[in-house]
């Protein structure tokens, strides 16, 4: 496409371009502005979190400069996903990576070369090669996007040293703007980034990190798994959905229990064959309604738009990983669950991983107060989202949209609990595990108790008026906050901190979070649900039809569904019920030439599922 010269009429192509190629009525949130600077030539660092539209970012200026928009992504698995998806759009698009053949790559090539591509994504290994930089150095260039540009970040759990080497795109481009895209909300990256990509004097667009359409849950764990099954069940039964786990195992086990119990359950973790993790991330993409039992390593580039929950059975490092992790759900802005499980054995387990990991002193702390901030979300008893995004420093006020402002956990005074805990502790020398300071503290006379004469103790039941689960409750608080250790020993043996004193003494006041019963969940509205509530029976089954041949077509393209329609898509065809093309382009996420394309058999569902209701 031709370059334009005034930047109105570079907005004006734009939204254009916008309209007719992707079908959107309107550019979301700072969009525009970003548009609007690289399609003019500018640099830009764009922060924005998942979900928030950052491809158009790179999309819209690739068509609306001339040359073909360059984009290097890490994410070679999605690259034709996302070749395929622009080309259901009716844009000219092609990546170059290691999967392909030889003739695919020299065809590719041929094609850059000619000029007949408006989107080029390649692999950053693949671009810091001697052909690629020439191949590049002989083709009009509209931008290069550098699409999860945190991995350039050493800190960060995604590095990969090729991105370091991306600063050769400046040296050897200079002309050729450049846009670097990320959703990671920490600062110190942030400014790693801009370094390294020689982006110091680029534009730097900062979005709110928050993601309103996810809501934030943290329960108190008693038997994880069984947990699990009842939200899924009471909340998102036939949703798709990522269960995270620690450990390989516990993936497993996690997956083949949810089987058992009849929800269609895959693992995906780093012990598995490459061929087998393709097969069930391809899988989880594809068919509706998976979950997917995994370790950290199955993340970055997730580009399902329809994951409705995430869940953590084990408790993240930090809230940084929680966060990445979490914002996985949602990205299509309809709401969505981040639903946690959280007890004593998590904070026990994270603070021995990180005394026991052979890492210096200095990195230890780091990891020390990211877990500390982790677990201060666990344990606050204010809005879960205004925690969060006050640690990535952004201001907010209480969301109304996660467990704790929905329903206020009750903080009490807990000095006088907490010091008899502490005082039991300290009674038994320091030398017992929970069960039996419990057992102590509560006043049951067991074997070990007579053993070690510990019915003589001054605490000795003073804390009978209390259930177990409520001291178990009331002791996770306390080493969550550091006033008690877990020795590293078989026993995990508990023993006072140094910052326990003043509370002993009476010199600093503890205040808690009341323990809640876990109550069962009910049979809320699940989404399905909800949709049928939303939509007469007729429209229902409308809704079925356009599902059912979206799921056809996407087959015979092998695709994955969404790539044909995305789901909101679907359901306002369904609310609008066109009756021509003119009405169907109203739809948002019709463009020109899906238009084109399925236009026509659209309309006949919409008809024969008329004719069916009438
Ligand atoms: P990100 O890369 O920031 O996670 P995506 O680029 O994948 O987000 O976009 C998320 C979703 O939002 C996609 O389904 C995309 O089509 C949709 N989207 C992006 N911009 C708009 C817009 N202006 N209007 C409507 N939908 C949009
Ligand atoms: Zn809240």
């Amino acid at each position: 496409m031709s370059d334009g010269s005034a930047s109105e009429s570079v907005s004006a192509r734009a939204l254009q371009v916008l309209q007719t190629v992707f079908g959107y009525p309107a550019f979301r949130g700072q969009q525009a502005e970003v548009i609007e600077l690289v399609a003019g030539g500018g640099d830009a660092l764009v922060l924005m979190p998942t979900g928030a539209g950052k491809s158009l970012c790179y999309q819209i200026p690739s068509l609306v400069r001339e040359g073909v928009g360059v984009v290097i992504s890490p994410l070679i698995a999605l690259m034709q996903d996302q070749v395929d998806a622009l080309a259901e759009l009716g844009v000219r698009a092609a990546f170059l990576n290691s999967t392909q053949t030889w003739d695919e790559t020299v065809d590719i090539e041929r094609r850059v070369k000619r000029g007949e591509l408006d989107l080029l994504y390649i692999a950053p290994e693949r671009l810091v090669t001697p052909r690629c930089l020439e191949l590049l150095g002989q083709t009009r260039l509209a931008l290069f996007a550098i699409d999860e540009a945190h991995c350039v970040s050493q800190w960060g759990h995604d590095f990969r040293p090729e991105y370091i080497r991306l600063s050769v795109l400046h040296e050897q481009f200079p002309q050729v703007p450049r846009i670097a895209l990320t959703a990671t909300a920490d600062h110190a990256t942030r400014r790693e980034i801009a370094m390294r990509l020689q982006l110091e004097s680029a534009r730097q667009f900062v979005s709110s990190f928050d993601r309103p359409n996810i809501r934030y849950r943290i329960v108190e764990k008693a038997n994880a798994r069984k947990q699990l099954l009842d939200f899924i069940r009471a909340e998102q039964e036939g949703n798709a959905g990522i269960v995270y786990c620690l450990s390989r195992r516990k993936v497993d086990e996690t997956a083949a229990f949810l089987n058992e119990s009849g929800v269609r359950a895959l693992a995906y973790h780093a012990g598995m064959a490459a061929p087998e993790r393709a097969k069930a991330q391809s899988r989880f993409l594809r068919e509706d309604g998976i979950v997917m039992g995994a370790t950290i390593a199955f993340g970055m580039g997730i580009d399902k738009p329809d994951v409705r929950f995430v869940a953590h059975l084990d408790l993240p490092k930090s809230l940084e990983g929680y966060y990445q992790e979490t914002g996985r759900a949602g990205r299509d802005g309809e709401p969505s669950e981040a639903w946690m499980a959280y007890g004593l054995q998590d904070v026990v387990q994270q603070r021995r991983m990180i005394e026991e990991s052979e890492a210096d002193a200095n990195y230890k702390r780091i990891q020390g107060a990211k877990l500390d901030a982790m677990l201060g979300l666990c344990e606050t008893a204010n809005c879960r989202r205004v925690q969060m995004l006050q640690y990535f420093g952004e201001a907010s006020s209480p969301c109304g949209n996660c467990d704790n402002c929905q329903v206020p956990p009750v903080s009490y005074e807990a000095t006088v609990d907490v010091q008899k805990l502490l005082s039991t502790i300290y009674r038994v020398d320091q030398r017992f595990g929970a069960g039996h300071v419990l057992d102590v503290l509560r006043g049951h006379v067991t074997e070990k108790v007579k053993q070690w004469r510990h019915e003589q103790l001054s605490t000795f039941g003073v804390g009978a008026d209390r259930s177990e689960a409520e001291w178990r409750a009331i002791l996770r608080q306390v080493v969550a906050m550091g006033l008690v250790a877990v020795d590293y020993d078989a026993f995990s043996t508990l023993k006072l901190t140094d910052i326990a004193k003043p509370v002993l003494r009476g010199q600093q006041p503890v205040s808690l979070r009341r323990y809640e019963k876990p109550v069962k969940q009910k049979r809320v509205s699940t989404k399905r649900a909800k949709e049928e509530v939303d939509l007469g029976s007729g429209q229902q089954s409308m809704l079925v039809l356009l599902r059912q041949w979206r799921t056809e077509r996407a087959r015979a393209l092998s695709v994955p569904p969404y790539v044909i329609f995305h789901d909101a898509t679907l359901r306002e065809i369904v609310r609008l019920q066109p009756s021509s093309l003119a009405d169907l382009r109203e739809v948002a996420g019709v463009g020109e030439k899906k238009l084109e394309t399925y236009g026509a058999e659209i309309l006949r569902l919409v008809a024969d599922a008329q004719q069916m209701a009438d």
